[in-house]
């Protein structure tokens, strides 16, 4: 068994080092035994959207954004067929605003997003900076921490990751953070977010692995010490 990741635009987007979701998402794959492959896919590289299983995009600030974002709506067919072959996008704080409809920075004009998601983000006047912790339908809870001055704010008809607890998730107002929609995730949480969250890892690596191989339960991992981590960074202040 084997799993394709795509790293969109990991020179640029790589803020806060997201880049440790994708090794997060390597080894536990590797840890039971499957292929994991990373394909960084940079400006003008095309994508085929009947190979990959996953897809990252992390964060950056606005001037990164601004550098990738008319490359990113080049990419929004094959990026919204891939979805539709049932592949997971996980994206992070500034990739994540760019799955919406548009952001609209401080300065410069508003970037047009792909429109994955139902949701619009506008910079506010203050950074959100901190430790994050939200609280998911099931009960179980994320931990990371934020730092963004973008205000996302999600259409009637997308539902958030969670609510967060700590922290102040998409805008600081409505009190949702993050956004779902299918096997798309976008969420402000650096941290990274997968190696303190195993439980959402394994979530995003058993519906990536289902693209090609069907549904099936991952075996368990040994998570004391991700789960330790996780346990301490609840009790941090916001
Ligand atoms: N530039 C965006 C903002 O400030 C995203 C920042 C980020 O990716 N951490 O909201």
């Amino acid at each position: 068994m084997d799993l394709r990741i795509a790293h969109l635009y990991a020179h640029f987007l790589n803020i806060y080092g997201d880049r440790g979701n994708i090794i997060t998402l390597v080894q536990r794959a590797r840890w039971r035994g499957i292929t994991a492959t990373v394909q960084p896919i940079g400006l003008g590289e095309k994508i085929d959207p009947d190979y990959f299983d996953f897809y990252f995009i992390g964060g950056g600030q606005d001037k990164q954004q601004q550098t990738i974002a008319e490359d990113l709506v080049l990419r929004a067919d094959e990026l919204h067929k891939a979805v539709s072959s049932g592949a997971v996008i996980l994206s992070i704080c500034g990739g994540y605003q760019l799955l919406g409809h548009y952001y609209q920075p401080h300065e410069g004009p508003q970037l047009k997003g792909i429109s994955l998601m139902d949701a619009h983000t506008v910079a506010g006047n203050r950074r959100m900076i901190g430790n994050v912790v939200v609280k998911r339908d099931d009960g179980t809870t994320l931990v990371g921490f934020e730092n963004h001055s973008g205000k996302t704010f999600l259409g009637p008809s997308l539902k958030p990751l969670g609510k967060a607890m700590i922290g102040n998730g998409n805008n600081g107002d409505d009190m949702f953070e993050g956004a779902v929609s299918g096997t798309v995730y976008g969420t402000y949480l650096h941290g990274s977010i997968l190696p303190k969250n195993p439980h959402f890892a394994d979530e995003l690596l058993t519906q990536a692995l289902a693209r090609r191989h069907g549904k099936f339960t991952l075996s368990a991992l040994d998570d004391a010490s991700e789960l330790a981590a996780h346990k301490r960074a609840l009790s941090l202040p916001a």
